[in-house]
């Protein structure tokens, strides 16, 4: 049973729960797979932090750092910034709970994380246009632009980096990749959007263009800049179809699951996963997810 879900009224008592925002990570875990979505949001479930995700954790904190104290006008070197990731790096990590397989795969990660950092500095533009905000939330109204009806729930992202641009600010988001191949625009859509929604109705700005900037963990680390246009029109009425499908779902409270890609890399494959039974959890403990 879960009584978050019962009504959009009695689930925002819970802070951060399901319907206190949408963000574009809930969404799009949501549109992989429901199930997958459930057992994170609505159950609860932990998954344990990955030594992968926490590189990628830790070169964002080298790379916020870098970019606050930009705005601030001092300029890092990379020596710097790893020094800072390195002095943050036992207690994150105790936070974290990650447990490496040794020493030595620890050590690993610290350089990878350096190498990520001190490539980033090495290939960034020396005249990057200024720096309007860091690792920022942002959060709007959803109200459905070709209907105009208020959704009755905010939107909610973190931008990592917003630059001036001549023409609109852009929005960045920082990536860590394994391989180097270039993103599909498709499969970064949702996130793309909701940033340029985000960007539009809490800054009354219009981007310039869309960001991803992902650095690779190849032997020799890697920067890749992959821009993308300002929305359309089409964009955000696509972004609404699929938020209101997934309200609907929430509404429902119907999440089936969808196995596709996304199971090779679900922590939940072996475990819950194996024991859902095809049903959805009802409110008041009548059904429950076997
Ligand atoms: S293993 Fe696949 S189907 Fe099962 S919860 Fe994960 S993503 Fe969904």
């Amino acid at each position: 049973m879960n009584q978050e879900l019962a009504s959009p009224q009695t689930a925002r008592r819970g802070q951060g729960g399901p319907w206190s925002y949408i963000s574009p990570s809930r969404l799009n875990l949501w549109l992989k797979c429901p199930l997958a979505w459930k057992l994170r949001y609505v159950d609860g479930v932990k998954t344990p932090t990955t030594p992968n995700l926490f590189i990628g954790k830790m070169t964002h904190t080298g790379l916020e750092h870098y970019y606050r104290l930009k705005q601030l006008g001092t300029r890092l070197n990379s020596g710097d910034i790893v020094r800072h990731v390195e002095d943050r790096w036992e207690e994150a990590a105790s936070e974290e709970r990650i447990a490496f397989e040794n020493d030595e795969a620890e050590q690993a990660a610290r350089s990878q994380v350096a190498g990520l950092l001190t490539v980033y500095l090495e290939e960034v533009p020396e005249d990057e246009p200024r720096t309007l905000a860091v690792e920022t939330t942002l959060e709007a109204p959803l109200v459905d632009p070709v209907t105009g009806d208020a959704l009755g729930i905010p939107l909610l992202g973190i931008a990592d980096l917003v630059l001036d641009g001549p023409n609109g600010p852009i929005v960045i988001d920082f990536k860590t990749a394994a391989r180097s191949t270039t993103p599909l625009e498709i499969t970064h859509e949702i996130q793309l959007s909701c940033y340029a929604w985000l960007l539009r109705e809490h800054w009354g700005a219009i981007e310039s263009g869309l960001e991803i900037r992902s650095l690779i963990k190849t032997k020799k680390p890697q920067l890749r800049v992959h821009r993308y246009d300002r929305r359309s029109d089409q964009h955000f009425q696509r972004l609404f179809a699929a938020i209101r499908a997934y309200l609907a779902d929430l509404r429902s409270q119907e999440f089936i699951f969808r196995p596709g890609f996304a199971c090779s890399w679900c922590d939940f494959r072996e475990t819950h996963c194996q024991q859902w039974g095809g049903t959805s959890v009802l409110v008041e403990g009548k059904e429950a997810s076997a």
